[in-house]
């Protein structure tokens, strides 16, 4: 049978919608799938993050840009999301001695990022998903196995010795870097893949809230480059900042006694010290291991009319362009736009694979090319920045 928009338009016919991943790609899939009339069944392997108190070793928040806005407004979800979001409207550069910089984004027309938290983000688009009655939400689901021709899906649950059973029309994998869906795609025959780790790693400190104050200006994206590593820092919703330290793997390496740590901040990062605190720098630099970083390329995104990647499971890429949330986003803009067309299922997913491949490819390269860039360009931008605005 088919559905019907508000417009009385005729979409496509109803199918059975698997999406695995309730992430920001794979709820807001299913709200997607789910307007076009589709009955959406959404997996995911953690518990509900509505519940979770903390999400380990996740982001605690994003730079979220025109893509990502323009997919959430497809669910009228923008102005909701921008309510709580706190604007970015450039860089704000801090060199070794601690003085600051500023490149704005868009001076002309004052576009800007914004610093989304990710719990509150996933809360409010699971939020939507649960005013669907087309769509059904499992947590604690992991997919363990697919036979994507047959449709058919296994998935463990915590503490069940027994595998659960179910099927679908179509398999949406929305898993992330590191997708189960993706694996079974890598055996079929055509499908090409490379994946590459940076050799910098990653960890998350925290700038708290002074006296219920933002302890630096908040509507900047903070940048401390420093030549092969860096620091940044958005602003979040409760006045602190989360801090990303990212390094080579072998200079984390080296910072082995608080010692050690507290004199590579004073030389690297003085006006940060006091702002992290020395014991809460000490607490946070040697709880967790630095995080590794990867980038993904693949092609075809879909197997016949039966399976289908998005969002990372498709183009992981590194951090530093702020843009594999909002790419993952945008996978779902254009995927919209291609099945309103009526075509085909299979004919409208080669027809996405086509058109994305070489833009993913592309930001995956730029992701790259920018962390580069932050680590040690913008030095050299902020200077000419500074000449050209002496002189104008
Ligand atoms: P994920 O967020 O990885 O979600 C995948 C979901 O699938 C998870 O909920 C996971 O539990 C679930 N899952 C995994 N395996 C299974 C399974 N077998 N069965 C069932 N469920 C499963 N992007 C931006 O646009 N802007 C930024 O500023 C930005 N900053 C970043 C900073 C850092 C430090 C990092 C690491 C990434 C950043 N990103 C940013 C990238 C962004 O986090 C990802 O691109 C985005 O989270 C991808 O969303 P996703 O839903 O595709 O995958």
């Amino acid at each position: 049978y088919t559905y019907s928009d508000s417009n009385g338009v005729a979409a496509a016919p109803r199918r059975k919608v698997a999406i695995v991943g309730a992430g920001l790609v794979g709820s807001l899939a299913a709200l997607n799938f789910a307007q076009m009339g589709n009955e959406v069944d959404l997996y995911e392997y953690r518990e509900d993050i509505r519940k979770a108190e903390l999400v380990q070793g996740r982001s605690i928040n994003l730079a979220l840009s025109q893509r990502g806005r323009k997919a959430l407004a497809a669910v009228g979800l923008e102005e909701k999301v921008l309510a709580t979001a706190i604007p970015m409207r450039g860089r704000m550069l801090h060199n070794v001695r601690g003085r600051t910089s500023i490149v704005l984004y868009d001076p002309c027309t004052k576009q800007c990022l914004y610093s989304v938290g990710r719990k509150q983000l996933n809360e409010l688009l699971l939020n939507a998903c649960d005013a669907f009655p087309n769509i059904s939400c499992h947590f604690e689901h992991k997919l363990a196995t697919a036979n994507i021709a047959e449709g058919q899906m296994q998935f463990r649950r915590p503490n069940e010795p027994q595998l659960i059973s179910a099927s679908a029309d179509l398999i949406v994998g929305c898993d992330g870097a590191f997708s189960t869906l993706r694996q079974q795609l890598v055996r079929t025959p055509g499908f090409n893949y490379s994946q590459e780790y940076i050799s910098t790693g990653y960890l998350e400190l925290c700038i708290p809230a002074k006296d219920g104050e933002f302890q630096m200006p908040p509507n900047y994206l903070h940048i401390w480059p420093r030549d092969s590593f860096m620091m940044i820092a958005l602003p979040n919703q409760d006045k602190s900042f989360t801090v990303t330290l990212s390094m080579p793997f072998e200079l984390f390496a080296e910072l082995k006694t608080h010692q050690q740590l507290l004199d590579f901040f004073r030389q690297h990062y003085v006006d940060a010290l006091p702002l992290i605190g020395e014991q809460q720098l000490i607490k946070d630099f040697f709880k967790t291991r630095p995080q590794h970083l990867l980038s993904v390329k693949c092609k075809p995104y879909h197997f016949a009319d039966k399976a289908l990647i998005l969002g990372d499971a498709a183009h992981a890429m590194v951090p530093y362009y702020g843009q594999g949330m909002n790419a993952g986003m945008e996978d779902l803009t254009l995927l919209s736009s291609i099945l309103s067309q009526q075509l085909p299922l299979d004919v409208a997913l080669a027809q996405f694979t086509e058109s994305r491949w070489r833009d993913a490819y592309a930001i995956c390269d730029l992701a790259m090319y920018n962390y580069v860039e932050m680590r040690d360009l913008t030095k050299r931008w902020s200077f000419r920045c500074r000449k050209w605005l002496d002189t104008t």
